[in-house]
């Protein structure tokens, strides 16, 4: 029997979730709150590359904190299955020996529940390598789930015991301390949307937003691309120092973002009625990182014509299109992680982000608490407070209390 966080389907706790949890974060870990602490049957062992896998450190998503406050978009729904353990930024242990991992090993696990996880043939997108575009995540074997930690069958992270498949797990190297271990995932996302970027050599890149997903996506751009400059805005002091840790050449805070894109671009600021300014002129590329209507504003606003704006977070509902229109400009998608052309090669975004992070000390710093499964309304609330109390990630560690 394992101890585990569960989503559960209950519309009207739901639906009250969903009405308040934009305005009282406080509430979304509270009674309302659509998750609840069981104790469930060990996940039924699976043949086909399937083992079972302990979570030592499993990280709070803000996909995972829009779930939970009922803002995530009703287009997830039919691509999960409830009730679902959460959980997909994982490092565990074997407790299986499955081709390629023997039990008592260390891994990491990409979370997309692709082709290969599911029995089937591999669709177009798994064939080329692009597993985060496979086209099956309601079919074959499993029942719907984009990713582990949104499919009923398989267990997720915020619990003691889980299923990963073979496809799936990539080893952690001795030496990456847990709390980077935990990270892998966030950090090979954060590589894919910096390599989705396209940056012109020599070009400006705006990183909108400093949190987990925005430090880690700073440094890829700094390290994979060939920027000529970066500016960065942070909301919160804490972030605007890891920002410059990280090599941002420019830090503001978003209120003064516009002013400062205009400034190190020589763009010309406009004001309109209503709303924010936005320029004629700016940035070659905008990454928005945060998931916020009034992020995505910014990063439109601020992005030259012709230029391109990568969705990093879940996009908020709401933002003003009419820069795409006007501008010209280029919008991309960056979901989870897969294969990248990289010069000649086509290489793993996890083993990218593996190789890469054993250069980055001061990826060790950004798990800044840890809680066990039974203080999950603190975590949560911990999590959607993460920015103001000068915390980056929250995880759970599930096998403590
Ligand atoms: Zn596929």
């Amino acid at each position: 029997m394992a101890l585990s966080l569960e989503l559960f389907r209950s519309a009207p706790r739901y639906l009250a979730a969903r009405a308040v949890g934009a305005k009282a974060p406080g509430l979304v870990a509270g009674p309302l709150a659509p998750l609840r602490l069981s104790t469930l049957k060990d996940p039924e062992p699976r043949d086909g590359g399937w083992g079972r896998v302990k979570p030592l450190l499993a990280g709070i998503c803000g996909s995972d904190l829009a779930t939970l406050g009922g803002r995530s978009s009703f287009y997830f729904s039919p691509l999960v299955s409830l009730p679902f353990v959460p959980g997909h930024e994982v490092v565990g242990e074997m407790v299986d020996d499955i081709e390629g991992f023997a039990a008592g090993e260390r891994v990491v696990l990409s979370s997309v529940l692709t082709c290969a996880t599911r029995g089937l043939e591999p669709c177009a997108n798994c064939r080329a390598g692009a597993f985060n575009r496979c086209d099956s995540v309601t079919t074959g074997d499993l029942k719907a789930g984009l990713q582990t930690g949104y499919c009923a069958d398989i267990g997720g992270g915020w619990s003691r015991l889980m299923l990963a498949h073979s496809s799936q797990l990539h080893g952690v190297p001795d030496g990456v301390d847990d709390r980077v271990a935990v990270l892998l995932e966030p950090f090979a996302c954060a590589i894919h949307a910096a390599l989705r970027a396209n940056v012109p050599d020599g070009g400006s890149v705006f990183v909108v937003g400093a949190g987990t997903v925005g430090i880690l996506t700073l440094l890829a751009v700094k390290l994979l691309t060939r920027a000529d400059h970066v500016i960065v805005a942070a909301k919160h002091a804490r972030q605007r120092a890891a920002a410059r840790l990280a090599g941002a050449d420019v830090v503001v805070v978003p209120d003064h973002a516009v002013k400062a894109v205009r400034r190190s671009e020589h763009a010309m600021k406009l004001t309109p009625e209503r709303g924010m300014d936005f320029l004629l002129g700016g940035v070659d590329v905008a990454i928005e990182s945060t998931g916020s209507k009034s992020a995505l504003d910014l990063a439109l606003r601020t992005t030259k014509a012709g230029g391109r704006v990568v969705l990093s977070g879940i996009p908020g509902p709401g933002a003003d299109l009419t820069p795409v229109w006007f501008r010209e400009l280029e919008l991309a998608g960056a979901y989870t992680s897969g294969t990248e052309h990289v010069g000649d090669a086509d290489r793993s975004t996890f083993d990218m982000a593996i190789e890469l992070a054993s250069g980055l000390p001061m990826l060790a710093d950004m798990v800044g608490a840890t809680y066990p499964l039974d203080r999950w309304r603190d975590a949560i609330d911990h999590a959607l407070g993460a920015g103001r109390l000068g915390t980056f990630k929250v995880a759970f560690a599930p096998q403590e209390g």
